[in-house]
């Protein structure tokens, strides 16, 4: 482990997984966190409980998925490699087996635009990822074509993914998809969910584009 930098990376990996548990966006040691790295990646080792993860625990995956370190990858290694590989607007990957998304997961559904704020994820809707078994390379690829042009989706049978610039932005993206999928759930148990229409959300994800972005002070 060299430098300062990566030391905070390290840690920060360890605080966005207890984060998310704290969230109610995973349960136990089921989710994965991994931040781009130089030419690779740091990423959550394989079955370690969060509040007993060290930073030395944190792996090093090199550009061709060599690990470094005494501890292994997750067993999901596979899509935050193949993921930060493909997508270089990416800057940390989280997965979770989250209640909401992960029971809308295993009817195969996506999420749909019933609310406006799914333009979050980037589009007018969240995906939902073939089933393939974990850690598999199939899963990858599925993984990663649900999320083409777009920063969430879930996986059939098992649970979600997110993907943002930096490991903050990706834990409370994982949190508003989490609540989103949670909402659309409730809404189902009342009716069928109005759908807005494509030009709406795409009206919304226009707005999106400087929302939150405050003028410079002089
Ligand atoms: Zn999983």
């Amino acid at each position: 482990m060299t430098g300062r930098a990566e030391l905070n990376l390290r840690r920060q990996i360890i605080e966005t997984c207890l984060g998310m548990n704290r969230q109610g966006v995973n349960q136990g040691a089921a989710g994965n966190v991994s931040a781009r790295h130089g030419d690779g990646l740091l990423i959550t080792p394989s079955g370690l409980p969060y509040d007993s993860m060290k930073p030395a625990d944190i792996v090093f995956l090199d550009e061709n998925g060599r690990p470094e370190g005494e501890c292994n990858p997750s067993s999901e290694w596979r899509f935050h490699y193949d993921i930060l590989g493909a997508r270089k607007d990416v800057g940390a990957v989280l997965h979770a087996h989250a209640p909401y998304c992960t029971a809308l997961a295993c009817l195969g559904w996506e999420i749909p635009a019933f609310h406006y704020m799914v333009a979050v994820a980037g589009g007018d809707s969240i995906r939902c990822a073939p089933y393939a078994t974990f850690g598999s390379q199939e899963l990858s690829d599925n993984a990663l074509a649900a999320l083409k042009g777009r920063k969430a989706c879930l996986l059939a049978n098992h649970g979600m993914i997110c993907i943002d610039r930096d490991l903050t932005a990706v834990l409370a993206l994982a949190v508003e998809v989490e609540t989103l999928a949670r909402q659309y759930c409730l809404a189902l148990q009342l009716g069928e969910p109005i759908v807005l229409p494509a030009a709406e959300m795409r009206r919304v994800q226009e707005k999106f584009k400087t929302y939150g972005k405050q003028p410079k002070r002089k």
